[in-house]
Parts: C-alpha cells; sequence; structure tokens
C-alpha cells in the first residue's frame, strides 16, 4: 500500500487522464506538479481551472523535460514516448514511472471489482464493448472503460458500485502499469503498430503480454495467431490459471470455436448427443464478419471464466452495437454498399474489413506511420474492383498495387484537402458496378486531412449521403 500523503508528484501530460490522476493524487494529500510542453492559451486556460479547483497541484508549462525538484514519483499519460527526456532524467534520479492504470489499480479500494483485461493491436474498443454488454445480460453490474470512455481511475473512485470492469488496454497504458493484476485477460491479435513508441516488435508484443502477468482464472489467446499463445506461455500466472483459446474453427481442447454457424466451446463439441448448450450463432455478431467473430468469441471466454451463463453470451452479442466507423453501413445506392471503417488506421485492420466482402471498391490512403502495404495488397487482391487513393502516403499503396495487383484500376486523387473525400466517393462509384461494395478502410491515420478518424468517416458518410439524394 502507498502512502500518498505528502508524496511529491509528477504528472506528465495535461490531457484528460493527467487530469484526472493529478485530482486524485491531490486528493489523496500528495504534493502534485502537472508539467507540459506546450504552452496555448487553451492549456493556460485548463492550467488554471485546475491549480484553483484543488489545493496541491501547481501545473507547469512549456517544459515537458526537465524533472522537478523533488519528485518521487512520475505519473505520465498515455502519448508520451518511453525515450522522452523526462523519463532519462527521472531513471537518473532513481525515480519510477507508472502510468494511469497503475494508479487506478493502486488507488482501489479492497473490496473493488475484479478486472477483465482486453488488448491486441485490433478489436480492444470492439470486444471490450460486446464483454460489457455480456456481463450486463447476465445481471453484472459492469461498465467498459480503461482506454475508452471515463478515465479509470474516476470509474475507480466513483461512487457507483461495480462487480465486474471490463477494460480495455493499450500497449502504452500496459508498459506503465507494472503491478496491474487482471482476473482474466486476451491478447486478440499481435501486428507490427505504434513501433516507433516502443522500439521494436519485441519490446511491444512485451507490453501486450504485460496483461497476462498474474491472471488467477483464464489467459485468452488466438488460435490463429501463435505471437499470442506465445505470450500465455511466458507470462507468469497464478497457479489454478487456464489457457483458453478462441478459433474461427473447430474448437480443440480448452477452446471456443465455431461449428456450423454456431458458437461453442469445447464442451459443446465433446457432448453434441446430450444436448450441450451453443453459446450463440454468428448472424448473433453485429456484424458478423470473421474478425468480428473472433472479438465476439474472445468477449464470451473471458465472460465465461468470470462464471457467466451461456445464455448471457447470445443475449449480450445480440444487445451489442458497434461504434461508429467500424465497419458501419452507410447506403445502398444503385445496388452499391457504402461502408465506413474510418477506423481501419492501419495495415492489420484493413486486411480484416477486406476480407469481409467479395468485390470491392477500396477507397485508401492518408499517414503511413511507417507501415507497407505489400502483405495487404497481396492478400486482398482478387477482391478489388478498383481503388480510390487519397492522402499523404498514396504513394506507398500506389506503388504496392502496381506490384501484386496490376490489372485492378486506381484512381490516384492526388489530394489531400477535405474535398477529396467527396471527389473519392464519386470515382468510386464511377468504379463500382451492382452488388459490389465501396469499404473506407483506409489503413493509415487520418491526421494529413482530418482531426481525426471520426472526422474523415463522418465526410465519407456525408459525401455518400449526397449521392443518395442525387441518386433520388
Ligand atoms: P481498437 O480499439 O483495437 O483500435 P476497434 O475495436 O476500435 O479496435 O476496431 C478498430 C478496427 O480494427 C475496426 O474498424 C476493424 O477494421 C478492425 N478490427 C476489429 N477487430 C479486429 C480483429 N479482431 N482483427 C483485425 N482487425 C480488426
Amino acid at each position: 500500500v502507498t502512502s500518498w500523503q505528502g508524496m511529491h508528484i509528477t504528472v506528465a501530460g495535461l490531457g484528460v487522464s493527467g487530469i484526472s490522476a493529478a485530482r486524485a493524487l491531490a486528493g489523496f494529500g500528495a504534493s502534485v506538479v502537472v508539467v507540459d510542453g506546450g504552452d496555448s492559451e487553451a492549456l493556460r486556460e485548463k492550467a488554471a481551472a485546475l491549480e484553483s479547483s484543488l489545493e496541491g497541484v501547481r501545473v507547469r508549462l512549456g517544459d515537458g523535460d526537465t524533472l522537478p525538484e523533488g519528485t518521487e514519483l512520475i505519473v505520465t499519460s498515455p502519448g508520451w514516448k518511453p525515450t522522452s527526456p523526462l523519463f532519462a532524467a527521472a531513471a537518473e534520479a532513481g525515480v519510477d514511472v507508472v502510468g494511469d492504470v497503475e494508479i487506478a489499480w493502486r488507488l482501489r479500494g479492497p473490496d473493488s471489482a475484479p478486472w477483465l483485461g482486453v488488448t491486441g493491436t485490433n478489436g480492444k474498443t470492439t470486444t471490450t464493448q460486446m464483454l460489457a454488454s455480456i456481463l450486463r445480460a447476465a445481471g453484472l453490474r459492469t461498465a467498459a472503460v480503461g482506454n475508452i470512455g471515463t478515465p479509470i481511475i474516476d470509474i475507480v473512485l466513483g461512487d457507483e458500485p461495480y462487480d465486474v470492469l471490463a477494460v480495455e488496454l493499450s500497449s502504452y497504458q500496459l508498459h506503465w502499469a507494472p503491478s496491474l493484476r487482471a482476473h482474466s485477460a486476451a491478447v486478440l491479435n499481435l501486428a507490427p503498430d505504434h513501433l516507433d513508441w516502443h522500439g521494436s516488435m519485441e519490446a511491444y508484443a512485451r507490453d501486450k503480454g504485460r496483461i497476462y502477468e498474474g491472471n488467477r482464472v483464464a489467459c485468452v489467446y488466438n488460435v490463429a495467431d501463435k505471437a499470442t499463445e506465445d505470450l500465455v506461455r511466458d507470462a507468469d500466472v497464478e497457479e489454478g490459471c487456464r489457457a483458453v483459446g478462441f478459433t474461427l474453427g473447430t474448437p480443440g481442447p480448452s477452446q471456443l470455436g465455431v461449428v456450423e454457424g454456431i458458437l461453442v466451446d469445447r464442451a459443446f463439441v465433446e457432448n453434441r448427443q446430450k444436448n450441450a448448450q451453443e453459446l450463440a450463432e454468428v448472424a448473433d455478431v453485429n456484424p458478423p464478419a470473421p474478425h468480428n467473430i473472433a472479438n465476439a468469441l474472445a468477449a464470451a471466454a473471458l465472460a465465461r471464466a468470470f462464471g457467466v451463463p451461456a445464455a448471457a453470451v447470445r443475449d449480450g452479442l445480440r444487445a451489442f452495437r458497434p461504434d461508429a466507423h467500424r465497419i458501419e453501413h452507410v447506403a445502398d445506392v444503385a445496388g452499391v454498399a457504402y461502408v465506413d471503417d474510418s477506423k481501419a488506421t492501419n495495415t492489420h485492420a484493413a486486411e480484416a474489413s477486406l476480407a469481409a466482402y467479395e468485390s470491392i471498391v477500396w477507397i485508401a490512403g492518408g499517414l503511413a506511420k511507417g507501415a507497407t502495404f505489400d502483405e495487404l495488397v497481396a492478400k486482398s487482391a482478387k477482391r478489388l474492383r478498383g481503388v480510390v487513393l487519397i492522402g499523404a502516403d498514396r504513394g506507398l499503396i500506389r506503388e504496392a498495387l502496381a506490384r501484386h495487383a496490376p490489372e485492378v484500376p486506381v484512381v490516384d486523387l492526388d489530394r489531400t484537402d477535405t474535398g477529396a473525400m467527396p471527389a473519392a466517393v464519386r470515382e468510386a462509384r464511377a468504379l463500382a458496378r451492382a452488388g459490389d461494395t465501396v469499404l473506407l478502410a483506409p489503413a493509415c491515420a487520418s491526421m494529413d486531412m482530418f482531426v481525426n478518424y471520426n472526422k474523415r468517416g463522418d465526410a465519407f458518410a456525408e459525401a455518400v449521403r449526397e449521392l443518395a439524394s442525387a441518386d433520388g
């Protein structure tokens, strides 16, 4: 148990999680300095509001690099890279660095709800929300938290009582949460992403694998992604904790899987004749694309590890609605479906959504974040009716298309202004035939053209609706 009274804590970053941490720690009697390298009008207003609302919190703007005198612990925001000068100074001074998740874990009360953790390169938010929906269907008081919604410190310290929490954990949050111990946890998949932050694929995988450390009941892994199983093997877990796999095929021992359109666990396969219970049907999963069935199985595995009955899995999956911009059907125009997967901000995510359709006009491009596109294009080539490219790094995708799909027509819009999106939708319409899907799955980040992926998806949907109304 940490004694926070009078402790000198530096919070790195005046963002949502930084403010939440500063408030909570000051509330426990710590003396907090929030540092931020920025010094804008907006930051100054936030700083003034924070300082005047709480004793024991000071804000230092315009310098995020030097370690404040007397610092005993640093609480960092997820965006700060491990290579930040502030952390180098901390290491030199022997000061620990932790994140908001670690603080939430340490501040939670003795009777607080257990955590079911979810991480992975893609599908975290969806799976965490599916899990919360299943737990709710079982009558449990729960919330989907962590990398989503209300800061986790506020949830843990709030008045609302919970039986269990569905916690989405990013690789950054796991990196800075050394003492976190989940009831059970899942790693959905592992593909290169955020390597600039972690330094290497090995370091990224190691941080993801931290989610299994100390698990009490189940470590859930993806049978099709051996790297996730390796992480389970390397983890130090409580005695009796089981490895549970999920697969889109027939499940083996200690696995969940799919048999003839039904989501089942191993017991179903073994006791079929005895009327063993199924968990849900593929049609209960929303949308029923392969990657999303995998997400549903992972959520089901965690819920089952917590003791939830099979019927709640089905009810919870049926009640679940995905967040916007995640394979969201916008409209059908002239027999062509328009689908917004703006959230496909890396190649692994785009590959999943391209795999969900047969004949696609693909709108792609944006900021590549150091990615290569050869594998994605080679795997998806046969499904492509045509491609429309937008955004800063579209040349990388164009070159991959020339190498692996030379026969697919490509329209390179060569523009990064916001008007590029309606133009892209018009070009896509011209390429599409009845029965095709026009799919926005950029495989890139959005910040070259838009504030974020939400705005990019909104621009797409608006352009599609214009098309639909012009079509009468
Ligand atoms: P995260 O929270 O990990 O970013 P989301 O649930 O928000 O993940 O989904 C992000 C995008 O990743 C989706 O729009 C979809 O394109 C893709 N995706 C979702 N689940 C998976 C999965 N299991 N495997 C691969 N891609 C996925």
